[in-house]
């Protein structure tokens, strides 16, 4: 199932996308998937007259994984952690799709990182990885956006990864998808610049649940991002970024400079 978030104007609903591409309908459904059964109301809207906003705000936190992918720590010129690397990103840096990506004043260097993201469905503690399904809701793209040179300059990953609009989240959750081995292509200005496959993550994603489970209690809605493949980048203002996994589908983001 695709579950989106979207809206016509009023407040936020939830629908199930369905259809193919380019044919898609919107099935409103009654309040929030995450959190009851899938009810439809009955109204059916083509996709193309709906807005899609984030498809999950978290409650409480977006868990980054850093060089999960080896070829990606190679690039940055270090070795891939033994462990998964957690940070944590404010749910105030989440956007949807077509939201702007606004680059801050104290940043020259802002890179796009293509991501599979993970929603977490229920509260959890200390999940071995054979039951990592179980808690798991479903999945969607995430671009990490990263202000690279703030990154160095910190120390630490906070600001750079935690600006307002850096998280973009979307097109919309798929709830039933093996994750194990798809295609995550980022494209700059429609230019391929990263083509990696889930396959090659270091720590997949069973492990990365279990592993933020055991230092954190997770909730619905909070969402993980598994790491990046090889070939992150500089954007410039006014280009647009667009993060496709198979499955799931594509979310594109303009940046902005204000
Ligand atoms: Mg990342």
């Amino acid at each position: 199932m695709r579950i989106a978030r979207y809206t016509t104007g009023e407040d936020p609903a939830y629908g199930v996308v369905e259809g193919e591409p380019g044919h898609e309908v919107v099935a409103a459904v009654q309040g929030d998937p995450l959190y009851q059964p899938v009810v439809f109301t009955g109204e059916r809207l083509p996709l193309e007259d709906v807005r899609l906003l984030a498809p999950v705000i978290p409650r409480s936190k977006v868990i980054g994984i850093g060089k999960n992918y080896a070829a990606h720590a190679a690039e940055m010129g270090s070795e891939a952690p033994a462990e998964p690397l957690m940070f944590l990103i404010p749910n105030t840096a989440v956007v949807g799709p077509g939201d702007p990506v606004v680059m801050p004043r104290q940043s020259e260097r802002v890179d796009y990182e293509g991501e599979l993201a993970v929603v977490i469905g229920r509260i959890c503690k200390d999940v071995p990885p054979e039951r990592v399904p179980e808690v798991v809701f479903g999945y969607t793209c995430a671009n990490d956006v990263t202000a690279r040179d703030l990154q160095g300059s910190d120390g630490q990953w906070s600001r750079a990864k935690g600006f307002d609009t850096f998280c973009p989240l979307g097109p919309w959750i798929v709830t039933d998808l093996d994750v194990s081995d798809l295609s995550v292509r980022t494209r700059r200005e429609g230019e391929v610049v990263q083509d990696g496959r889930t396959s090659d993550m270091i720590h997949d994603v069973a492990a990365l649940v279990s592993h933020a489970s055991q230092a954190f209690t997770l909730l619905p809605g909070d969402v993980i991002l598994t790491g990046t493949p090889e070939g992150v980048g500089p954007v410039q203002p006014g280009q647009r970024v667009e993060v496709e996994i198979e499955g799931i589908g594509s979310l594109t983001n303009t940046f902005v400079r204000r």
